[in-house]
């Protein structure tokens, strides 16, 4: 029997909404739900220009959604897939710089993330929703065209190897969360709450002045809303977690889940069920932090905790994590010490590394 587990998201928020009904446009407050990129995101947003900016927010997803989607057939994704080669046109062109980051988180992450994994997640039914366990002798094959580095850039023009094909689900909800921090700050925002999955962007602080409340879902109990190993606070920061109870099915009493290890073709199976990447939301870059994280929580879950915590000790500076192993235990590296709040209820042993 096959079964999707659950596509819930991998974080829940607390949310201390404010009522729009005030009278200081300083205060004024708009949320948006948008189902887009597999998963239902909602964006709120703050101060006086709150509805343009959610409005707007709206249109940037959609955007990046018809230009990255692998299952719209029309998306310059799927035609770079179809025919091995794609000159962009202007809406397009940032792909570009997109794919030159995806590259270099290859590279980093020693092809723990790579985009041409492609053919094996839909060998594995993930991108038509047809579930199947693939054979080992048709996996080998598919693994042979998983290279990143194979992908070229020259102008305007993307072309992949032969057999190839790139899948940038690992990567542009985080790319989405780098573009709404340009939207937010083209009209002002001074503080909003998006939510794009398990991508949060947790930009300013609250209204009453706190830091935003970011709860890590409990992995082991994803169908329970409110099962968390704890809550991080945050203020300009983004918040990526990749798990493999998001996205997964069982056949034969097994669970497979999305996040494929591009070194077997299997889905990673590492000794980790968790990872939530943090980094500061207030750099301007886009491409920036959070299609590094995004990139980096994929990557983590197939390092497994000891590899992850050399990357981290590599590039302290830059990001912290959370790890929730299989084994019963929540890790959390220095940086976020002050700023995360274990759930003592919730049955793990907590560590904070350095
Ligand atoms: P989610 O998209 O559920 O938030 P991730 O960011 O971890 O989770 O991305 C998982 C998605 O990325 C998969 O659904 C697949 O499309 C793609 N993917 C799977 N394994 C890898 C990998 N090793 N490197 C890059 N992308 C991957
Ligand atoms: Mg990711």
């Amino acid at each position: 029997m096959k079964r999707i587990i659950s596509a819930a998201a991998a974080l829940v928020l607390t949310l201390g909404l404010t009522s729009c009904a005030r009278v200081d446009p300083d205060k004024a407050q708009e949320s948006v739900q948008v189902i887009a990129m597999d998963t239902a995101m909602v964006i709120s947003t703050y101060g006086r220009h709150s509805t343009r900016a959610a409005y707007a927010s709206e249109d940037c997803i959609r955007a990046l959604e018809a230009l990255l989607s692998r299952t719209k057939e029309d998306s310059a994704v799927s035609c770079l897939n179809g025919a091995g080669t794609l000159e962009l046109g202007e809406p397009g062109e940032e792909l570009i710089p997109l794919l030159d980051a995806a590259e270099r988180y290859r590279a980093e992450t020693e092809g723990a993330f790579d985009i041409t994994v492609a053919p094996v997640v839909s060998a594995w039914g993930f991108t038509a929703e047809t579930f199947q366990v693939p054979g080992g002798a048709e996996l080998e094959k598919l693994l042979d065209l998983v290279d990143g580095s194979a992908v070229r850039t020259e102008g305007r023009t993307v072309s992949l190897a032969p057999g190839q094909s790139i899948d940038l689900g690992g990567i542009a909800k985080g790319y989405a969360a780098d573009k709404l921090t340009a939207v937010f700050r083209e009209n002002e925002v001074p503080r909003a709450l998006a939510t794009l999955g398990g991508n949060v962007l947790a930009w300013g602080d609250r209204p009453d002045g706190t830091p935003w409340r970011v709860g890590v879902k409990d992995p082991a109990r994803p169908d329970d809303q409110s099962a968390f190993v704890g809550v991080l606070e945050l203020t300009n920061a983004f918040a990526v977690t990749s798990g493999g109870y998001q996205r997964c099915f069982e056949e034969n009493g097994k669970l497979y889940h999305h996040i494929i290890d591009p070194a077997t073709g299997y889905p990673a199976d590492n000794g980790l069920t968790s990872v939530t990447v943090v980094a500061a939301a207030n750099t301007g870059e886009v491409p920036g932090n959070g299609t590094m994280c995004d990139a980096y929580s994929t990557a983590i879950f197939v390092m497994g905790e000891a590899e992850a915590l050399d990357f981290w000790r590599d590039r302290r500076a830059d990001f912290d994590l959370v790890l929730v192993t299989a084994d019963g235990r929540v890790v959390v590296t220095a940086g976020l010490a002050g700023a995360f709040a274990p759930d003592e209820e919730s049955g793990y042993a907590f560590e904070t590394v350095s």
